[in-house]
């Protein structure tokens, strides 16, 4: 299109250009390759098939050795939610992807964080992206009507940094396993009559037991752009095609940085392997009903490696609240909030009062 665009981009490694025309090129997840829009050349991205190196828990404590991205970044940090986002110099950064505030202000010093060593690259691309939330808009009831029509469309593709953990649990629990049992039961109406009836009791029995699992790529989320619980609703991912990490993934993207490191991140793990240890032993438990549940776990051979997983972001902030629309950036599983209108809904319940009032007049008559 504009070779004085081409000639003025700069030259740097995040830069990748058209094996053919030398036009400047970008990750394209639907043909998971460097797609040129110039002369319609896609040079793939091989996935080698080498090992993706896992680390040991110890290690977590250790200072990282290989740091940054392989490839020059621009640093942005969100002066509103604090997020930083390393992005491909091509990317233009308007607003935050975390919170669509513009605040955002370029960082001056290098980034410290480990070096990620696989990841999984974009494969829905951001056409899909951008279709799956307007699907997503016209299908919720009760919002406002400008939301449709306001500038919130613009969707950021990022990789957020999650670490991932790998782990056996070993549980042990006690609680007390509760049976029911009825009795008759004799009693006197308001009459005097005497009367009977059955009534159900608990019998309490200490239990204990056991139970093991093994846990594979634990995923906790290492940074603050994002609230957990949105991160979780668009889980599963599929952890057959991660990949090693190789900087021409980014291209186009941003990638954000972590700020839990390794050592939290195990705690957060372990927390959450614990909610479903204590969910396991539970169903373990006899009888009908239970009290007084205790789960000791202890975790073993756990191992940690850092990832990057892939997200299309929909930010904005409407009458002073932040709502996001997150999808999948691997399978499209989609989640998100969004501002209701109580005008509408108000509406709607004066409506259904209106129509069973009449309805109730109709049917008396
Ligand atoms: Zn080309
Ligand atoms: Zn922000």
């Amino acid at each position: 299109m504009d070779s004085a665009k081409e000639s003025s981009a700069p030259e740097t490694g995040a830069q990748y250009r058209c094996s053919s025309c030398g036009a400047p090129v970008t990750f394209d997840p639907s043909q998971q390759a460097l797609a040129c829009e110039h002369c319609g050349n896609s040079d793939a991205v091989k996935i080698p098939l080498e090992e993706i190196p896992e680390h040991c828990i110890a290690e977590a404590l250790r200072r990282p050795e290989r740091k940054g991205y392989d490839i020059p970044v621009r640093r942005m940090r969100c002066q509103s939610c604090g997020a930083t986002v390393d992005l491909d110099p091509g990317v233009v950064a308007g607003k935050c992807a975390f919170c669509g505030a513009s605040a955002v202000a370029s960082v001056e010093e290098e980034s410290r964080v480990w070096r990620p060593e696989s990841l999984l690259p974009f494969k829905v691309s951001r056409d899909e992206a951008a279709h799956a939330y307007h699907k997503w808009l016209s299908s919720l009831w009760f919002r406002p009507g400008d939301l449709k029509d306001s500038a919130i469309n613009e969707i950021s593709g990022v990789y957020l940094p999650y670490w991932t953990f790998d782990a056996r649990a070993d549980s042990w629990w006690t609680a007390d396993a509760g049976y029911h049992y009825y009795e008759t039961v004799t009693y006197k109406d308001s009459q005097g009559n005497t009367k009977t009836r059955r009534e159900r009791r608990t019998r309490w029995e200490p239990a204990s037991g056991r139970h093991y699992d093994e846990y594979r790529n634990v995923p906790i989320y290492a940074s603050q752009g994002l609230p957990v619980s949105i991160c979780r609703a668009i889980e599963p991912y599929p952890w057959e095609n991660m990949a090693a990490y190789d900087p021409r993934f980014l291209s186009g993207f941003g990638a954000e940085e972590y700020v839990v490191d390794a050592v939290e991140g195990w705690s957060r793990g372990q927390e959450r392997m614990n909610g479903w240890e204590r969910e396991k032993c539970s169903r373990l438990v006899p009888g009908d009903t239970q009290r007084n549940l205790r789960v000791v776990t202890r975790f073993s051979e756990a191992k940690f490696r850092h990832v990057l997983l892939p997200v299309w972001i929909v930010a904005y902030s409407y009458k002073g609240k932040t709502y996001r629309f997150l999808a999948n950036g691997q399978t499209g599983k989609a989640s998100g909030k969004a501002p209701y209108s109580w005008v509408k809904i108000s509406a709607t319940v004066l409506i259904a009062i209106l129509v069973l009032v009449l309805l109730g007049l109709y049917l008396g008559m």
